[in-house]
């Protein structure tokens, strides 16, 4: 028997792999063109890490990481998302002491979800997170990040800010209990998720699937609730928002679960695939720091799904990347070091040239020099290598001409501009 892939996960094959890395390099360069630095963190973590950044009874948390004992006995996990090892990075860092500190990771993610179409268990995210500013100047600048990336990569079909904000310490203990009491009210429509979690966090009621849309536009909102701060904060991403003339809309039912969550949530939707698509969330999470043990410190982010971007990514970019020449040799074991010398000084000069290695005739050499793609083939026989020359063939028009090995690397540059 033959060993396969875990369920689940996959292999990115060279045909596709083009792709990932046309998304990848231009996110890193508009990444770079807001200050964000990478930040590279370890695939695995203290399992406690997740449980309090994530929140120990979120779905994560309680069915979903990849949990193990090492050979020490430790109990670690895969990471299954990146805001807590960026937290945890920054307070091992100290780096409250010069912020703002900007950074975004890219790479693997793991959860133990049911397999399907699109999703993956081991999954690849992008995120950034700006530790420092508190106002909502960060939180716009964030989403215009988000929306110029996503244009970038051709995004298709039009792509809207969701907004909300959530409010803080001080307004929302007493929205929470309004809230409550209104949900109580309405027990018996609920659904039973959502019965049984509604006195530990009736929050999570405003994003439940199960619920009717009537029955959730006549809870109390959040937004008609806020404090003076949050109020003036909300207004001043909606001016910022306004301004640049970012798309946006507010969904007063966009909520997040946990208390360090504050002020600003969004998400960016992109209408393609027939569907809405949520390809970013975000959002500020104030208490996070302190509630892992740093020093109080402000922080925005958001993350995105590199899988979801793919399918919705221009499909004529990124595609593989053909050698520029291709190298036909034929004759014996000395035109072949030949052919192999010339084709290591075409390296050398920068560029991308595929050799043909497993000998055979003109014509089979000529139809994989064909397959490749490669608009130039150089040829190199018996009377080449004696000579010192290469037959060079511009394979579009079929135009073919001798010269010296001497002066090669010069005309395929002239050739190629
Ligand atoms: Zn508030
Ligand atoms: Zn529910």
């Amino acid at each position: 028997m033959t060993i396969q892939t875990v369920r689940g996960v996959r292999d990115i094959l060279p045909e596709e792999s083009g792709r990932w890395l046309f998304l990848e390099e231009r996110a890193r360069r508009i990444l770079a063109q807001y200050g964000y630095r990478e930040l590279r963190t370890p695939v695995f973590e203290r399992t406690e890490l997740f449980a309090r950044a994530v929140g120990e009874t979120s779905d994560i948390v309680e069915k979903e990481m990849y949990v193990f004992e090492d050979r020490g006995g430790e109990s670690l996990c895969l990471r299954p998302e990146g805001t807590a090892s960026a937290v945890r990075s920054f307070i091992e860092g100290s780096r409250h002491r010069s912020l703002p500190w900007r950074v975004f990771y890219l790479g693997p993610m793991f959860r133990y979800e049911r397999p399907q179409k699109g999703r993956f268990r081991q999954f690849h995210q992008l995120g950034c997170e700006l530790f420092g500013p508190e106002g909502p100047l960060a939180d716009a600048e964030m989403m215009a990040l988000v929306l110029r990336l996503l244009r970038e990569i051709g995004i298709a079909g039009a792509v809207t800010l969701e907004i909300n904000s959530l409010g803080c310490p001080v307004c929302r203990g007493p929205y929470r209990e309004r809230l409550t009491a209104h949900l109580e009210s309405v027990r018996a429509a609920l659904c039973g998720n959502c019965q049984r979690r509604l006195e530990r966090n009736p929050l999570r009621v405003l994003d439940c699937k199960e619920e009717n849309a009537a029955l959730l536009e006549a809870v109390p909102q959040m937004r008609d609730h806020l404090c003076g701060g949050c109020a003036a904060h909300f207004q001043g991403l909606v001016g910022h928002l306004e301004r640049l003339g970012l798309p946006y809309r507010i969904n007063p039912l966009m909520v997040r679960g946990l208390d360090y969550y504050h002020r600003t949530a969004f998400e960016a939707v992109a209408e393609g695939l027939g569907a809405q698509n949520a390809v970013a969330a975000g959002g500020r999470y104030d208490g996070l720091v302190a509630e892992m043990g740093g020093v109080a410190t402000s922080a925005v982010g958001f993350a995105m799904g590199l899988e979801r971007l793919l399918l919705l990514m221009d499909e004529s970019l990124g595609g593989a990347i053909a050698p520029e020449v291709y190298l036909v040799v034929a004759g014996d074991e000395g035109v072949e070091g030949y052919g192999l010398g010339v084709a290591e000084a075409l390296r050398g000069a920068g560029f991308r040239v595929e050799m043909h290695l497993t000998g055979g005739g003109m014509k089979s050499q000529m139809k994989h020099a064909g397959r490749s793609q490669a608009p130039l083939t150089v040829i190199v026989g018996q009377q080449e290598a004696q000579e010192a020359t290469v037959m060079l063939k511009q394979m579009e028009s079929g135009t073919q001409e001798s010269l010296p090995v001497g002066g090669l690397v010069e005309r395929l540059r002239q050739l190629t501009g």
